[in-house]
């Protein structure tokens, strides 16, 4: 198991996400949700949650797929008995403890918040792309009007009232799992100690908090 991020000294949640990689069925929900709830642009370059379809060949070739985040589906045009297996991964910011974006930021507007939230005051940007440039993951792009970064909020306006974040709420599977880890007894913490989690790159030791079951090595 990997536990990329170690929760600091304090009081209070300190948020977190799981992904059930097994229970993924692909129907873009999350993706689309999130468009919905966060006023994220309709254009297919704009994501701030999305999901990918692995398709490992048997000749060993990986296809990625990610047509439109997810939201219309996924096509098949590979023969069928040519694939070893095929699985879905929803991405989403890993909200990391030790997040590049918020090191590079030269005017403080990505910054933490002490629930372990990566956030972005879209009122001090200035949009010079370090972040986008910095994020290992590819959560970050400028907002087409407002030309400042925009990226997942772990939807902040709704967890600060004790609701979860849009593409948790839709999941028809339970795929997406929000909680607390400072909470010993809830349902992240039962979920990452049942499984063996990973997290994405952990060699680049950014602290993320978003633990997978059953992440492939081949998933980058
Ligand atoms: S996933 Fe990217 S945008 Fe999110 S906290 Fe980590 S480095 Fe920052
Ligand atoms: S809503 Fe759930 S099952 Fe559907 S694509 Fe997203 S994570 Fe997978």
């Amino acid at each position: 198991m990997v536990f990329a991020a170690k929760e600091p000294e304090g009081e209070g949640p300190w948020y977190g996400i799981g992904i059930d990689i097994e229970k993924c069925i692909g129907c873009g929900n999350c993706a689309s949700s999130c468009k919905q709830e966060n006023d994220v642009p309709e254009e297919p370059f704009y994501f701030r949650s999305w999901v990918e379809k692995y398709t490992i060949m048997e000749n060993e070739e990986v296809i990625v797929q990610a047509p439109n985040g997810g939201i219309d589906g996924f096509d098949q045009d590979v023969e069928n008995e040519d694939i070893m297996k095929s699985f879905f991964v929803p991405k989403m910011c890993n909200h990391c403890h030790k997040s590049p974006c918020v090191q590079v930021c030269p005017v403080g507007a990505t910054f933490d918040s002490p629930d372990g939230v990566v956030l972005v005051d879209q009122e001090y940007c200035i949009g010079c792309r370090y972040c986008i440039q910095a994020c290992p993951y590819g959560c970050r792009y400028i907002h087409p009007e407002k030309k400042v970064v925009d990226k997942c909020t772990l939807c902040y306006h709704r967890i600060v009232k004790g609701l979860p974040p849009a593409c948790m709420d839709v999941c028809p599977t339970g795929a997406r799992i929000f909680g607390d880890l400072r909470d010993k007894k809830g349902d992240l913490h039962k979920f990452i100690k049942k499984h063996n989690c990973h997290v994405l790159k952990s060699h680049l030791n950014t602290g993320s908090k978003l633990y997978y079951n059953g992440l492939n090595q081949e998933v980058r």
